[in-house]
């Protein structure tokens, strides 16, 4: 039995013998870019590491694209487009499916990987990325022939380039959500991966020519900040789609409004989750720890200020830190371990920061983990801060961390204006046991997505994407290929 500092006694965590993920994947010393169907040297000669987060080892050298690259990718994106576009609609049904496939056939080498360069538990990368990835290839191949139904007027026609920049968070998932709508609407791509985890997309690039997609129609430019930034401002582009931060969001769309390019924009958040008295408290301490632990917080809709009633809250944070104690951290490849390393050096510093903030502001912390961590690696226990002032920067700013930011509320109508009260809107949890409740608080959140006594679920079908700050346009259902359709 250990105690807590806030006084909670818990059982000491129960200990699992070492499960590590069997299979070994081949990673290239170095890779290069994937150009009008052929693997090319970027043009600087340039490259930079991608390391496993969680030993800090180097994988691989990564291909370095600069403005030239760029321009060469966009040429072969544009040969590629006409012949693309007027392929009959169930032929490209049948490159979509047949991309699926091969991605469900690869699933264990890929979930491998990605859980490699990016530092995601293994049981997340095998049950959600991977699985939801060849979800939305096989769902976009089912629209290919049926897009007259999918628009207005019933004239659907692709809208020709699509430039397409994602983060590290879910690399081969964001992947899968921008490459999927974009194509089965008969548009040609130019992708663009994040720095620290462009492994899982190189190796969709293999997938993609095992299944003879035809060359250019799905170009992959690895690189950093600056390849991106080529990538968005060219003028052969004809839509820009970007998920990422807030603030390069807001560059993006400065430079697209100068040149009148198509653009969605999928930024951060700061979404609430909200406990009502009468809910399921044990369940909802579930869809907490999902809200906010899920991917080590590295999730734009992660719950990261939990509203919780106030006849309850005594009772909610006692089991909050009772279920946080029992979180594994440590090898990602593990497939007994909850939380993973965090992505990068860099982003360490900032949740570290952030934490330090929190406290320096009066914030109470709790970070009840008693296991030792990995010596080397990135790595943040869960932790949770109470005595927490919508006025504090732990209860405004995305820290993109296993970070929460736990209040009380009296009234709906408190809780309604609290959860509110951000620039953001990308998501929203309500607990309750009254449905009435539910549609009433649902409807009132500034929020693309509200979950009802679940959280952060995925499905190819349900459109996702924000209000205010957190971007806008969708991604995934009918919706999301109004994005890709001329209108
Ligand atoms: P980021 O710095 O905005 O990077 C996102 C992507 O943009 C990366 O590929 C990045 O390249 C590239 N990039 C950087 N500067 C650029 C520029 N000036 N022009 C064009 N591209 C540029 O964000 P991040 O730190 O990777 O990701 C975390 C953020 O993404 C969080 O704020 C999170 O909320 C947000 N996010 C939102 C969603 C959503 O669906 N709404 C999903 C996931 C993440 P480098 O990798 O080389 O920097
Ligand atoms: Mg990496």
């Amino acid at each position: 039995m250990a105690e807590s500092p806030a006084g909670t006694v818990f059982p000491a965590t129960w200990e699992y013998s070492p499960a590590p993920e069997s299979l070994k994947v081949e990673v290239p010393g170095s890779t290069k870019l994937f150009i009008g169907g052929q693997w090319v040297d970027p043009h600087s000669r340039r490259r930079f590491p991608s390391i496993n987060p969680a030993t800090e080892a180097s994988l691989s050298q990564i291909a370095e694209g600069d403005a030239h690259d760029v321009d060469a990718a966009v040429a072969a994106a544009r040969r590629a487009f006409k012949p693309w576009s007027k392929l009959p609609a169930s032929e490209r049904a049948k490159y979509l499916y047949r991309i699926a496939r091969r991605i469900q056939e690869r699933a264990r080498e890929l979930a491998v990987l990605e859980t490699m360069d990016g530092g995601k538990p293994i049981r997340e990368s095998r049950d959600v990325d991977v699985p939801l990835a060849a979800q939305h290839f096989f769902h976009h191949a089912g629209w290919c022939d049926k897009l007259r139904y999918a628009v207005p007027g019933g004239n659907p026609r692709p809208l020709g380039v699509c430039a397409q920049v994602i983060p590290w968070n879910f690399p081969l998932l964001m992947a899968a959500w921008k490459l999927a709508p974009a194509l089965a609407c008969g548009n040609t791509v130019v992708l663009k991966p994040a720095e620290t985890t462009s492994l899982t997309a190189i190796r969709l690039a293999e997938i993609l020519q095992e299944c003879e997609l035809p060359p250019g129609v799905v170009n992959i430019v690895t690189g950093a900040g600056a390849t991106g930034k080529a990538l968005v401002e060219h003028a052969g582009v004809d839509k820009v789609a970007f998920t990422g931060s807030t603030e390069v969001g807001k560059l993006i769309a400065k430079a697209c409004a100068a040149r009148g390019t198509r653009l969605t924009l999928e930024l951060g958040g700061k979404s609430p989750n909200i406990i009502f008295a009468d809910a399921a408290i044990d369940q909802a301490i579930e869809g907490i720890v999902q809200g906010i632990w899920f991917n080590q917080g590295h999730v734009c809709c992660a719950g990261s200020r939990l509203f919780v009633e106030e006849s309850v809250l005594a009772e909610v944070t006692r089991k909050l830190e009772l279920r946080m104690a029992s979180l594994r951290v440590g090898d990602p490849l593990d497939k007994n371990t909850d939380i993973g390393a965090i992505n990068s050096k860099g982003q360490l510093a900032t949740i570290l920061g952030y934490i330090d903030a929190g406290q320096k502001e009066g914030c109470t912390v709790c970070q009840p983990g008693a296991q030792a961590l990995p010596a080397k690696g990135f790595w943040c226990r869960p932790t949770f801060f109470t005595g927490v002032q919508p006025s504090h920067v732990v209860a405004r700013e995305e820290i993109f961390g296993p970070v929460l930011a736990v209040m009380s509320f009296r009234t709906p109508e408190e809780a309604i204006t609290r959860a509110n009260n951000t620039p953001y809107g990308l998501a929203a949890g309500v607990w309750t046991d009254k449905g009435s409740k539910v549609f009433d608080v649902a409807r009132r959140l500034q929020a693309g997505v509200v979950w009802c006594n679940t959280y952060n679920q995925f499905d190819a079908t349900s459109p996702f994407g924000g209000f205010k700050e957190s971007g806008f346009g969708r991604e995934g259902g009918v919706h999301g290929l109004a994005g890709y359709l001329a209108e």
